[in-house]
């Protein structure tokens, strides 16, 4: 952490304790006295902030401004209960939109792309962050929203889009109808910036062949602005994070404790700047480690691995914690494999098992695959599991997110 940032972080703090009732109770709960914050070192003292503390804080006890400089609203999805509303100032928005603009540059976008833009909009922020930095940069936003493929297609012949923004999953349905209707020559787009998605590289070597693009990978979360916190360059060697709005931290999510340099652990992310709900140490539950050393595209921001799992989608079995990342690390190791992939768990008289189904190429036999897959996970992960190789096409996509884990064990 350098001066600034450090400087920024203790202005952070100070103002929190200051202004959001959320802090002020936490920090009073965890006899936390700023004080005791004299370097960096020191921020492993600061209670940490989770999901449940933002529910908890429902509907707008986050907020750390007065009423007048609320812009806007946003919220994360409420699958497994309370809804997280996050509050913006106008200085948060265009914030949020200068950082999105970056991506674009990042990406390679000029004022002359033409941007078609799939992500939902609404309280969902993903959609209105994108054309936020579509527009600032200068380019063209072709506000889409998900679904209808069939008027996607139309728009992206009609428009001539030169870029898409979608989910992983999306833009590979998208890529599997264009090659269907044989529209590949009909196509013109460069580039696709995908996010929100764990995806392995065969995925994304199938989009980018099929698609004939560029692909930059971009993270975000709605509690910390949404989409555009970071995005991968051209070298394909990490993600650029933006080091002026963040401070980024790894732990071990068991122990709280900050792992080694470069080790993988829970991405701990502190905001510097935002003002409507600012957050400090949020846990973020995604897997990630840090990248030391400079990138070759000369950017200067410090860069972060894409994402390989989730702390809750961690699955247990046999003893063993094995996280999805693995296991299209270990489908891409062997030839005649297709990126698509599901677990099933199943517990017999208390015994686990697990089968991995996957997608084969056409031409590769069915068996030797299966025994092929089988025979690598026990090397590489070290349990022994059933597979199963099907035709692509034959597991389900979505267009939004792809459930790749079924548990029946409980
Ligand atoms: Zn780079």
């Amino acid at each position: 952490m350098n001066k600034v940032q450090f400087l920024e972080f203790k202005k952070l703090l100070r103002k929190a304790e200051q202004e959001s009732s959320l802090y002020k109770n936490k920090f009073k709960e965890a006899s936390f006295v700023i004080e005791d914050v004299q370097s960096s070192e020191d921020i492993s003292k600061i209670p940490f902030t989770t999901k449940a503390d933002l529910r908890g804080a429902y509907p707008l006890n986050l907020q750390a401004v007065s009423d007048e400089q609320i812009v806007r609203i946003h919220s994360s999805s409420g699958t497994t209960g309370t809804p997280v509303i996050i509050p913006y100032t106008a200085q948060d928005l265009e914030d949020w939109a200068n950082m999105m603009k970056r991506c674009m540059e990042v990406a390679g976008v000029i004022k002359t792309d033409r941007v078609q833009i799939t992500p939902g909009y609404g309280l969902w922020t993903a959609g209105i962050g994108f054309q936020a930095g579509v527009e600032k940069l200068g380019a063209m936003a072709v506000p889409m929203g998900p679904g209808n493929t069939e008027k996607q297609l139309q728009m992206m012949m009609d428009l001539k889009s030169t870029t898409i923004i979608a989910t992983s999953s999306y833009a590979l349905l998208l890529a599997e109808e264009i090659r269907k209707r044989g529209l590949k020559e009909n196509i013109h787009l460069t580039k696709a910036i995908l996010g929100s998605e764990r995806w392995g590289d065969k995925m994304r070597e199938r989009i980018k062949e099929e698609l004939g693009v560029e692909l930059y990978d971009i993270y975000g979360l709605t509690e910390i602005y949404g989409p555009g916190i970071s995005i991968s360059c051209g070298c394909n060697s990490g993600l650029h994070y933006w080091d002026d709005y963040f401070y980024f931290e790894i732990i071990d999510s068991h122990t709280g404790e900050n792992v080694k340099d470069g080790e993988f652990g829970e991405l701990v992310i502190t905001t510097l700047k935002k003002e409507g709900a600012p957050l400090i140490r949020y846990r973020t539950r995604d897997i990630t480690r840090l990248i030391t050393g400079e990138c070759n595209c000369g950017l200067r921001y410090p860069r972060h691995a894409p994402i390989v799992g989730r702390t809750d989608d961690m699955i247990k079995i046999k003893g063993v914690n094995i996280y999805p990342g693995q296991i299209e690390d270990v489908l891409k190791t062997i030839d005649g494999t297709s990126s698509e992939y599901q677990i099933v768990l199943d517990r017999n008289d208390a015994k686990d098992s697990m089968l991995l189904r996957f997608e084969k190429q056409k031409g590769h036999d069915k068996a030797s695959l299966e025994l092929a897959v089988k025979k690598h996970f026990k090397t590489k992960i070290g349990i022994i599991i059933n597979t199963q190789a099907l035709g692509i096409g034959e597991l389900p996509r979505s267009e939004k997110k792809t459930v790749r884990v079924v548990d029946n064990r409980y």
